[in-house]
């Protein structure tokens, strides 16, 4: 049975690459009837950011994912975790690291190192001065076997060897090569010599990454671990773990890194990038899911849209493309608007009332009808539905259109202001029959009649079509309105 996992760090907010991060595992499991684990990595305590948990899990909860094991928010928000193979935060697990490493130390595939701090920067500093990379030298690897049979403690947090401080490093062999086939990279080849002997316990006890992913992804059954570019490099050590502890390799995928439109790195510091800024400003799940799976993966035909259920059947993490994926807002906002835009009118309306709250139902089911074709996104609604609401002040001379005069608006709005006056069926169509006749009857243009009459209701150069805006105003109101222009244009 397949299974994959997402296993973000709580070191900030999801982001859209999280998100893509959790969404193609997802995807590729649920296409294979095999299940998804959320899992999160918490061991580097120094980098945890208050809030990011909760945040990471709630915001995947929100889109619309499901996992069968991890933690998760109930209704009430505290959090729970389900599946056999918990607990599902790395912080929960350090007896079972410690228990691997001790392991590899008695096997001698990993050895206890004594270096300082001190030590380490001043190698750091030569090794940079010599335009090398850095790399731990070696130092204490001469100890292990003096320290084979040592059984390390973890005392006050401190991890003790014989009462000294020390950390766990990995015995990377001193020749040779690590080779895994990547599935979306093909064949990746690193020389042992480029390898660092990986600390996989710090001197607090606690695993580092490198050590915790590969024990927790076995443990867990995870078949295919799919995830970031940037971790690829890490691979190869991970790999020679799988090895020392005698298990079985699953499948790796390394994503494509997502760039920004002038190719550097998909940073905050570029615009929004949190997940949940986009879900606060009324970006819909599907809209986010069906941009985000295009990150990087296209089907075999044009076919752009896609719905979670569609994705799932389509998605073919074969067909993942190796080059940086560019994320792209304004084609987001187009995948935004055309959900927007097809979403049924009620749910519609339940949704943008988060965002208008006091404005009665009935009006804003009417608003929204005018409006939905153009939001890019929900919150848009508060500014597009001000006119509707309140009508501002506006310079009257913006009611005149550029090929015309202020004569002919007010003639226009004039002749307009009469026929409105006697029509009995206030809907769309009657009400545009009417400027049309009034454009006809007067040999004027479209523009010199459609333009002042939009410009009086909204009060704004550009707007919707005047026989909509008009009949969510209903008759008096947008009568009140076209004469109030003519006023202007009398003064
Ligand atoms: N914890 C890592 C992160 O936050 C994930 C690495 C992995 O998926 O193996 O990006």
């Amino acid at each position: 049975m397949i299974k994959t996992r997402f296993a973000p760090s709580p070191t900030g907010y999801l982001h859209i690459g999280g998100l893509r991060g959790a969404l193609y595992p997802y995807l590729f499991a649920k296409q294979h009837k095999g299940k998804f684990v959320l899992r999160l990595e918490d061991t580097d305590q120094s980098r945890y950011v208050k809030g990011a948990v909760e945040n990471i899990i709630q915001t995947l909860q929100k889109i619309g994912l499901e996992w069968d094991e991890g933690p998760y928010l109930d209704k009430t928000l505290n959090i729970k975790q389900k599946g056999r193979f918990g607990p599902y935060f790395q912080s929960q697990r350090l007896p079972i690291y410690q228990q691997y490493a001790q392991k590899l130390i008695d096997s001698g595939q990993a050895y206890y190192c004594f270096c300082s701090t001190d030590r380490l920067e001043k190698l750091r500093q030569l090794q940079q001065g010599q335009n090398q990379p850095s790399k731990y030298d070696g130092c204490c690897r001469r100890l292990t076997e003096k320290y084979k049979s040592a059984k390390f403690k973890i005392q006050n947090s401190k991890l003790l060897v014989n009462d000294r401080p020390a950390v766990i490093r990995l015995k990377i062999p001193q020749s040779g090569e690590v080779r895994f086939n990547d599935l979306i990279r093909g064949e990746v080849k690193i020389q042992m010599e480029d390898i660092d002997d990986q600390v996989l316990i710090k001197s607090d006890g606690f695993p580092t990454y490198h050590l915790a992913v590969v024990i927790d992804d076995h443990l867990m059954g995870i078949t295919h671990v799919i995830r970031g570019e940037e971790w690829i490099s890490s691979t190869p050590k991970h790999i020679l773990l799988y090895q020392f502890l005698n298990w079985d390799l699953p499948k790796f995928a390394h994503l494509p890194l997502l760039l920004n439109k002038d190719r550097s790195k998909l940073s905050k510091r570029q615009g929004d990038v949190a997940a949940e800024d986009y879900l606060k400003k009324g970006y819909l799940p599907e809209a986010l899911l069906n941009y985000v799976a295009l990150l990087g993966w296209h089907p075999s035909d044009d076919r752009e849209l896609f719905r979670l259920k569609e994705l799932i059947k389509n998605f073919d993490l074969s067909r993942v493309q190796k080059a940086g994926a560019i994320f792209d807002s304004d084609k987001l906002n187009w995948f935004n608007c055309f959900y927007i835009k097809n979403k049924p009118d009620k749910e519609l309306l339940r949704l943008a009332k988060k965002f208008l709250p006091d404005v009665p139902d009935k009006l804003l089911d009417k608003i929204l009808k005018v409006e939905k074709s153009r939001l890019s996104y929900l919150a848009e609604i508060c500014d597009r539905a001000g006119y509707f609401l309140n009508l501002a002040d506006y310079e009257p001379e913006i009611l005149i259109f550029k090929k015309s005069d202020g004569g002919t608006a007010r003639l226009a709005l004039e002749k307009v202001m009469d026929r409105l006056n006697g029509l009995k069926k206030w809907q769309p169509e009657k009400i545009k029959q009417a400027l049309a006749a009034v454009v006809q009857e007067n040999r004027l243009t479209n523009g010199d009649v459609f333009w002042p009459v939009r410009v009086a209701l909204s009060g704004l150069k550009q707007s919707p079509p005047p026989e909509e805006i008009m009949a969510v105003l209903e008759k008096d109101e947008s009568l009140t309105r076209i004469q109030s222009a003519l006023d202007k244009l009398k003064k």
